[in-house]
């Protein structure tokens, strides 16, 4: 079947990939350690679950409207704002299965041919598939481990030009965990203004954060009517696998990206929806147990990471992935990252799935546990000794 031209600049996520490939090798016997899915191995909420449950009992198995009930899209104004230190009302926001379809649809709304988009890269791969696909042009902004992984503002600024449309901003980040600081969200905000840009602001691990605050773009001046904050429940929430997600936008946009959501999956499930007021209305405790966890996880596996011939490990500050050089081990990284799955059973990412400013890195999400981190380390220590 002749595909649409479009299809040819579609992009996709490789952790679906390697996943499938790792389960293959399960299917055959082999023991494999999960290091590349970025999801949380954490139930969700007991509460949460049941207040879905009695949200089917109670008949909420029919559409809703396709931003969002509106005590839903209240709650999350309000829980969004009070996180944030900023107001926002329940018309600004529209929900969405899972936070991913929000860069669609932003894109999809705001850019066309002609247009520049600046990204993070390494970044999630989805801000550049959806950049080319809506035919804009992508204009990657490093990240690079000196700097923390945090963007340098100096080269943003030298980045935008007249065609300069929307800068996507991820912090914390997929896939380094590096987190922006007060100063470079300001100056990020400073050059928004003085361009007149927009900005999408992944904000969806602003719950997994180890130090420091999280800084929204959302507060500097000017910023309110030109930010999209997407977040969602995947990550906080254990809740990858319900879709829930949503953006936070000026009220003007928001006819627009809910008439996409009309045009493609008429809403998000409504008693998905219910649990989503429990969620963020209820109790934070799993919540913080889990960034706990993380925490201690964190250190386990950057001290493993490090003790590592000729790997090092910066420790991340934010998200649930650690970003380890490994350029020294004598194998380009996508090379490295099928030796390490197809020689040692662990399973993770090339940096370059993030875009090629992710050479010489690999991504580990260490959402799991200290045992399944260390038997992951012991193996990749073997395998890069058998490579001297
Ligand atoms: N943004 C980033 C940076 C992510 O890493 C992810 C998921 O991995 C998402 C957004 C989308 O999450 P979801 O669609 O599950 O809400």
């Amino acid at each position: 079947m002749k595909l649409a031209g479009r299809m040819s600049r579609l992009g996709t996520e490789t952790a679906f990939e390697v996943l499938a490939r790792a389960r293959a090798l399960e299917a055959k016997g082999r023991n494999i350690v999960h290091l590349e899915i970025g999801e949380p191995d954490f139930d969700t909420p007991a509460h949460v679950i049941e207040a879905a449950v009695a949200a089917l009992h109670s008949g909420y198995t029919h559409y809703s409207p396709s931003p969002g009930i509106p005590e839903l899209r209240d709650s999350i104004a309000r829980n969004a704002g009070a996180k944030r230190g900023l107001t926002f009302s329940a018309d600004q926001v529209v929900v969405t299965p899972g936070g991913k379809p929000i860069m669609f649809f932003v894109l999809l709304a705001l850019a066309e041919e002609g247009d520049e988009v600046i990204y993070p890269n390494p970044g999630f791969p989805i801000y550049g598939s959806m950049i080319d696909f809506v035919g804009a042009t992508a204009v990657p902004v490093p990240l690079r481990e000196e700097n923390q992984f945090r963007l340098d503002v100096v080269e943003l600024g030298a980045l935008i030009s007249p065609r300069t449309r929307l800068i996507i901003i991820n912090s914390p980040q997929n896939p380094t965990g590096g987190v922006l600081s007060r100063s470079d969200v300001q100056r990020i905000a400073e050059l928004a203004v003085e361009h007149d840009l927009v900005v999408l602001s992944d904000e969806i691990y602003c719950d997994i954060l180890y130090e420091g605050e999280h800084v929204s773009i959302a507060e500097f001046p000017g910023m309110a009517e030109r930010t999209i904050i997407l977040d969602g429940f995947s990550k906080a929430y254990a809740m990858t696998g319900w879709r829930m997600g949503y953006g936070i936008m000026p009220t003007s946009l928001v006819p627009s990206i809910a008439r996409l959501v009309t045009n493609s999956v008429s809403c998000t499930a409504t008693f998905i929806q219910r649990a989503g007021i429990v969620a963020l209305d209820g109790p934070q405790d799993d919540v913080r147990s889990m960034v706990e966890e993380f925490r201690r996880r964190r250190q386990v596996i950057v001290d493993g990471l490090n003790a590592i011939p000729r790997v090092r490990c910066a420790m991340p500050s934010g998200a649930f992935y650690v970003f380890p050089y490994v350029g020294d081990v004598g194998l380009d990284c996508r090379t490295f990252a099928d030796y390490l799955l197809n020689e040692a059973g662990v399973a993770t990412l090339a940096g370059t799935s993030f875009g090629k400013y992710g050479e010489g890195y690999l991504r580990l999400s260490y959402a799991n546990s200290v045992e399944n981190l260390q038997k992951a380390l012991e193996r990749i220590d073997s395998a890069v000794r058998r490579l001297t």
